[in-house]
Parts: structure tokens; sequence; C-alpha cells
């Protein structure tokens, strides 16, 4: 989010950019288009599995194991949804989207989906994006208009994932999640140990933004109606309810996949985090979401 911030302080063209994303997206809900228009789709993903060490080198079940968490949550299928707050049953949201580790690589060869590569490299940072480049001990992306790419390293600085969001930066696009935190099997450790970080930033590559707007002082948005204005993210596993804002009786939205909660603790999108992902995938994403 510093990143995206900084970008939007500095860069016209990128604030131009996000501008046209923001008001296609306004459209889209006012069309009242909650599901993409050209029905259900498929993401094809490559995960690069970057690693210096053993442990860090994921199976291919671990790598699995994340897929499933994410055609889970992304369908309204995750077991933990049975947990919502009664209070917003009527608001829980089903995008709809299911993801695919690529069959074709970008050449049209035939592929797992994973990219193993071994580095010297014992961590990489967000600042440098260094994952994401060969010449920096990481590994290229496949094209983005074509795949999500997913990266997953050791991360310094306490880091458990970032993402772009659309249009952001087409050379580097992707999420990076740090091992530890990928999947729900092997490296996973807990509280991070169900795929939630990568849920959390998929939705950012989504267009989606954090519920408590990123700002903590009750002024922001995340341009969606249906999650309540939160005063700052939440953590590990709050107690319901937690009001701020003057969002009371039922406060913060703390269960949404966009707060910063444990992994336990965070288990649905809302009707208008969907519409938001559908016109991202009607929009920018258009290109890398095949027909299902
Ligand atoms: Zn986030």
């Amino acid at each position: 989010m510093q990143v995206f911030h900084q970008a939007l302080e500095s860069d016209p063209e990128f604030r131009n950019r996000i501008a046209r994303v923001e008001a296609y997206t306004a459209r889209h809900a006012l069309l009242n288009l909650t599901a993409r228009s050209a029905g259900p789709v498929v993401i094809p993903v490559v995960v690069h599995v970057v690693y210096d060490s053993p442990e860090l080198n994921l199976s291919d079940e671990q790598v699995r194991s994340q897929i499933d968490v994410l055609n889970e949550d992304y369908n309204q299928a995750n077991a933990d949804r049975i947990n919502v707050p009664s209070v917003w049953s009527s608001v829980v949201g089903n995008a709809g989207i299911r993801f695919a580790l690529a069959t074709t690589d970008p050449s049209g060869a035939s592929t797992t989906g994973i990219v193993r590569k071994q580095t010297t490299l014992t961590s990489f940072s967000a600042g440098d994006d260094g994952v994401k480049s060969s010449a920096a001990g990481g590994d290229d992306p496949w094209p983005s208009d074509r795949y999500l790419n997913v990266w997953t390293c050791n991360l310094g600085g306490g880091l458990l994932g970032y993402a772009t969001f659309p249009l952001q930066v087409a050379s580097r696009d992707g999420v990076v999640i740090l091992a530890s935190a990928f999947g729900r099997q092997g490296s996973a450790e807990y509280p991070y140990d169900r795929g939630r970080t990568m849920t959390h930033e998929v939705g950012h590559w989504l267009n989606l933004r954090h519920i408590w707007g990123d700002t903590t002082d009750c002024s922001g948005t995340d341009y969606v109606d249906d999650t309540p204005n939160a005063g700052g993210p939440n953590y590990r596993t709050p107690t319901f309810p937690h009001v701020t804002c003057g969002n009371g009786p039922n406060g913060d939205m703390f269960m949404n996949f966009m707060d910063y909660v444990d992994d336990a603790a965070m288990i649905m999108f809302t009707q208008g985090q969907c519409a938001r992902m559908a016109a991202a995938l009607d929009g920018p994403r258009a290109s890398v979401a095949r027909g299902a």
C-alpha cells in the first residue's frame, strides 16, 4: 500500500490510470453488475517457488493446497463461512472466480504451473521487488496479461505478502507470499497456515482495498458500500463487535478477507467487494480471465 500511495502522490500518469479504473468500476456497479458480464472465469496461475534452502522449496502438494484455498474462498465454499455474524449473512458475496495452475507456458509447452528457482539470497524485500527479477536473484514473471504470477519466497521485515493493483505496473504484476504463510501444509506456520494471505493479496490484485480505507482517522474509503467504515486494521482474532468510527452496534467487519486478522478469523467477501472484482475482470484484468 505504501508503494501504491507513493506512486499516487508522485506519478500523474499512474494517478490518471487509477482514476480511470475507478470511474469504470463505478459505472460497472451502477449497471448493477455484481457478477462478471461474460460469466464464470478461470484464472491461470503460475507459482514461482524461489528458494535458497530445501524447506523453502515448497512441494507441489503445498502449492496445490493454496490453489484449493483460493477456490474455496472465491466461491463461498470455505467451511468457516458459517461463522459470519448473522447481521452480515445477507451481504456475504460469492466472487465466482476459479483459479487453476497453468497448463501451458508462454511458449505453448505443457507445464505444471510451478516454476522452481534456486537462489543464493536468504530473503527478498517489497522495496526492490527483487523476487520478480531473475537478474536480481528471483525469477522473471510470465506475461501478466495472460497469467496471475505468484512468487513464494522468504521476505524480510515481517511482511506476509504484497500485491500489485490493476494497471499498477505490468512488468512486475502479481502477488508475493511469504513461504511460511503459503498454503495450508508444509512450511505454513500458525497463525498464517490457512492460505488466507494469498486470498487477501489476490483481492488487491483484483482491485480491492483494505476495509478501513487505509487511513486511521475514519476518512478513508474502500469504495464499497456494504463494508462498514472502520478506524484501522484489526489483528489476531478480535471479539465481535469491535466498534470504531461510529459504526455501532455491529462495528468493524473484521472477519473480512481484506482486514489484517489471523487466517482463522478472516472468512468472507461482501457483495460490494465481489462487484468490484467483477469490474476488474471485465475491465483491466479481462485478458487474464478465461471462460470457465
Ligand atoms: Zn493488504
